[in-house]
C-alpha cells in the first residue's frame, strides 16, 4: 500500500517557489536530477496533491480570465526550457491541461522558418505573447537563441553574447507591461534521457515522438549544461527569475510547476471583476421576464 508520509497539502517542507528559484550558487553540472527538493511525500502523495492543486490552479486561472475579459491586461507567461525528453510536452498536457484551454495561449518554437529567419530573433516571440487575462506557455522560447545557437555555433559568439542583455531588457519591458514571467528549466539525467528515448523506440505508439537528431544532441549534453549555466547566470533577474527543476521524476516536476503557477497567480491578488450592470435591476428584470 502507498505510504502517506504527511497529510496532503502539508508535504512541501519549503515552498516550491522558494526552493526551486535559481541563485548565484546554482550549479547545473552538480544537479542530482532524481531528487525531489522540498517535497517530502511519495509519488502517490505527489500525484494526489497534483489533482488537488490543479483545482486551485484552475480556479485562479478563471479569475485571471474573468479580469482579462474586463480589460485587465495582466497575464502569466510560463517559459519552459529543457532538452529533448525533459518533459516539456508532458508539462503542457498534465499541468496546463488542468485549466480551461480558452484561457491559455500556447506557442512552441522550433527551428526558425524561412519567414522567421528574415526577422530579429525576438520577432516570433513578440508575436506569440499572451493576451491580457491569459496564461501564455512557451514550449521552448527566445532562450533557444542563446542555447542551441551557442552549442552549435549557429551564429558567432559576438552575435549571441549581447543577447543576454537584450533578453533581460525585453523581459523587463514585458513585466512592466503586466506580464508575470515564470521561467522554468527542466533537467533530466543522461540515464533518464536514455531510458525515455529507449521507450520511444520500443513502443510503436511513441515512434512519432522519436527524432534521430535527439541522439545526436545527447552527444552535446556537457555543452548544453554549460550553455544553460550561462543562461541562468546571465538572465536570472529579480523581475524574471529562473526556476531549476530536477525532472527525472515526472510527477515531481509537474507538481512543482503547478505550485509555481499557483504562486504567480496568487501574487496578482485577483478579485472577481465588478459587474458593469446593476445586479439588482437585472434580478428584477429576470424575475419579470
Ligand atoms: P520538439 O523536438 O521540442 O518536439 P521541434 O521538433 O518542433 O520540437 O523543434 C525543436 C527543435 O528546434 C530543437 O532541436 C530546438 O533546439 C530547435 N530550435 C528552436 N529554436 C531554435 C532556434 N532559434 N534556432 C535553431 N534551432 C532552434
Amino acid at each position: 500500500m502507498a505510504k502517506h508520509s504527511k497529510k496532503s497539502g502539508n508535504l512541501w517542507s519549503t515552498p516550491a517557489a522558494e526552493i526551486l528559484r535559481a541563485t548565484d550558487e546554482t550549479s547545473v553540472a552538480d544537479l542530482d536530477c532524481s531528487l525531489t527538493p522540498g517535497f517530502e511525500g511519495t509519488k502517490t502523495d505527489g500525484q494526489a496533491l497534483l489533482a488537488e492543486r490543479g483545482e486551485v490552479l484552475s480556479a485562479l486561472q478563471e479569475k485571471l480570465y474573468a479580469n482579462g475579459r474586463s480589460g485587465d491586461l495582466r497575464s502569466i507567461l510560463l517559459v519552459l526550457q529543457g532538452m529533448d525528453t525533459a518533459g516539456k510536452g508532458g508539462m503542457v498536457r498534465h499541468v496546463i491541461g488542468m485549466v480551461d484551454p480558452q484561457g491559455v495561449d500556447l506557442a512552441s518554437f522550433g527551428v526558425p522558418t524561412q519567414e522567421e529567419k528574415q526577422h530579429h530573433y525576438l520577432w516570433r516571440i513578440r508575436n506569440a505573447l499572451p493576451r491580457g487575462g491569459r496564461i501564455g506557455v512557451f514550449d521552448r522560447s527566445h532562450y533557444e537563441d542563446v542555447l542551441v545557437v551557442a552549442v552549435h555555433d549557429l551564429v558567432p559568439r559576438q552575435v549571441w553574447e549581447p543577447r543576454f542583455d537584450e533578453i533581460n531588457a525585453f523581459e523587463k519591458e514585458l513585466v512592466d507591461g503586466g506580464t508575470h514571467i515564470v521561467k522554468v528549466a527542466l533537467f533530466v539525467s543522461p540515464e533518464e534521457q536514455r531510458s525515455r528515448l529507449q521507450e520511444r523506440l520500443d513502443r510503436p505508439d511513441k515512434h512519432w515522438k522519436y527524432n534521430p537528431g535527439d541522439v545526436t544532441e545527447r552527444g552535446f549534453l556537457p555543452q548544453y549544461r554549460t550553455a544553460y549555466q550561462r543562461v541562468i547566470d546571465r538572465t536570472n533577474t529579480d523581475y524574471a527569475p529562473w526556476h531549476v527543476i530536477q525532472a527525472d521524476r515526472k510527477w515531481y516536476a509537474r507538481l512543482a510547476v503547478t505550485e509555481l503557477l499557483i504562486d504567480a497567480l496568487q501574487k496578482l491578488d485577483l478579485d472577481w471583476p465588478k459587474a458593469d450592470f446593476d445586479v439588482e435591476v437585472e434580478k428584477q428584470r429576470l424575475a419579470d421576464s
